[in-house]
């Protein structure tokens, strides 16, 4: 038996994959107390773990904030995220004293879990509810200009906040070595290997358990009609043009249509809808998507694990980069068609696409067998009961690393040599072509010296 300290974000999407695990470990006599919000209260008592109500620290947030956290800025979370740990020090010191933690599992921007863990000296297992994310991997996302305006400007800001740590004995580097996935930090994450965009480079700190669900429902996709789904997800789901733009593109279609609109939107809003198409506010989305055929979603890492478990195929329409990471593989894997543009022509397009060329529903249900196999929450419950973990062989990032600061040490003495030779038989005058024709092709040079390494490193092509 363990005394296991639970933490996350007040986020369905960050709170919702624990929770199998937490029962789990629960089940196997465990004492977890999961410490989070009221408004998960319930879901976390059913578990079987003691909830701890952590309200008093979330602090108020101006309109401003507030509308910032609504468009899910990176800079405004990160910020609130610093401020609840530092408004949970004195409380956390007190908890850490008394229930004497002997494994902390936390969300992976849960950054009071996974910074008392470390001050406390608490072995510690990341929860990572989206993909692992380091260098190579986090090159499937794709930022909007809005996304990396409000990365970059907002650093200093976090800089700010970061520093307000220092007293309360917080060791943070930088906030991307707080939230990004090293090959030393014993993680969970609810993704298979196949899943996983470059899941080789990950350690052996990694545990790849396939998704967090609680169901044992199987797919059963017989029925006369097709049935299409749509649901844009819990966060940014405000968007009833979308949805009008769905049901204009599927109201002729022998299909019968579910829209799950959010609780930000109101059905009746839609007026009289076609006989094939019903809007809700929130449906039982794992009940739908077993019987679903096409799944119009906004890639949650949730939404498109839950739609490959139950084998269904989707039209990727992803709203962040992280989301259009998980859009790229579902893809790449053959299991979804990604929408060019939100036109109802587009939507009718994609759609027929998948109800008439079966290999995207062949290839979900390959998708489904595989995380069927994985070791699922009972693999995740094991991993965090059995830390820390040790991690034998070769770093590949590491390796990876280093032969990449080896080509780029020969490339640029190659390059000052070449000037120095310009400058002497052509002259100095037009010694700067060599330099600039250096640094332009020195991009795609690295990148493909970086892709021969990886190939000779992992034996992948
Ligand atoms: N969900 C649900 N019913 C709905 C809409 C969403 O049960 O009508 C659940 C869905 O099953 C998933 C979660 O909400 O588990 C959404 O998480 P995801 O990571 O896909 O997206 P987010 O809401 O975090 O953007």
């Amino acid at each position: 038996m363990k005394r296991i300290a639970v933490f996350s974000i007040p986020a369905h999407g960050h709170t919702n994959p624990m929770l199998p695990v937490v029962s789990e470990l629960v089940k196997h006599g465990n004492k977890v107390r999961f410490y989070s919000f009221d408004e998960f209260g319930e879901k976390i008592r059913a578990t079987g773990a003691d909830f701890i109500s952590c309200n008093e620290f979330l602090g108020k947030v101006t309109e401003q904030e507030e509308k910032r956290l609504k468009k899910v800025s990176t800079t405004e979370m990160s910020i609130q995220d610093l401020r609840i740990t530092v408004n949970m020090n004195d409380f956390l010191e007190k908890e850490f004293a008394d229930f004497k933690p002997d494994v902390v599992y936390t969300d992976s921007v849960c950054f009071w879990g996974k910074l008392n863990a470390l001050k406390h000296k608490v072995p510690m297992v990341v929860s990572t509810s989206t993909f692992a994310f380091n260098q190579l991997s986090s090159q499937y996302m794709k930022h909007s200009a809005a996304e990396l305006a409000d990365m970059i400007f907002g650093l200093p800001k976090i800089s700010k906040e970061l520093k307000k740590l220092e007293p309360y004995g917080y060791k943070v580097k930088g906030v991307l070595s707080l939230v990004q996935s090293d090959n030393n930090t014993d993680s969970v994450v609810y993704a298979t290997k196949k899943f996983q965009p470059y899941s080789e480079v990950f350690s052996e700190h990694y545990a790849f358990v396939g998704p967090s669900v609680y169901t044992d429902k199987l797919p059963d996709k017989k029925k006369e009609r097709p049935l299409v789904y749509i649901s844009m997800g819990t966060v940014i789901n405000n968007r009833p043009d979308f949805y009008k733009k769905c049901i204009e593109a599927l109201k002729d279609m022998q299909a019968d249509v579910v829209i799950s609109c959010g609780k930000a939107v109101n059905p009746e809003d839609f007026g009289e809808l076609p006989q094939n198409i019903s809007v809700y506010p929130y449906v039982n989305q794992l009940e739908i998507l077993s019987k679903t055929d096409v799944f119009i979603t906004h890639c949650g890492m949730n939404s498109v694990s839950e739609s490959l478990y139950m084998a269904t195929p989707m039209v990727l329409y992803p709203q962040t980069g992280e989301q259009f990471a998980v859009a790229r593989r579902a893809a790449e894997l053959g299991a979804g068609v990604m929408l060019k543009d939100d036109s109802a022509k587009e939507i009718s397009k994609a759609v027929s696409e998948i109800l008439n060329n079966s290999r995207y529903s062949e290839s979900a249900e390959e998708c489904s067998e595989d995380f069927r196999n994985a070791s699922g929450t009972t693999g995740a419950a094991d991993f965090i009961e059995s830390a820390p973990h040790d991690a034998t062989g070769k770093d590949i990032i590491v390796e990876l690393n280093k032969a990449n600061g080896k080509f780029q040490l020969f490339y640029w003495l190659v390059v000052i040599v070449l000037i120095i030779l310009f400058c002497i038989f052509i002259g100095v005058k037009y010694s700067w072509i060599v330099g600039a024709t250096a640094g332009i092709i020195s991009t795609p040079l690295g990148k493909y010296v970086q892709g021969k390494n990886y190939q000779k490193l992992t034996g992948i092509k």
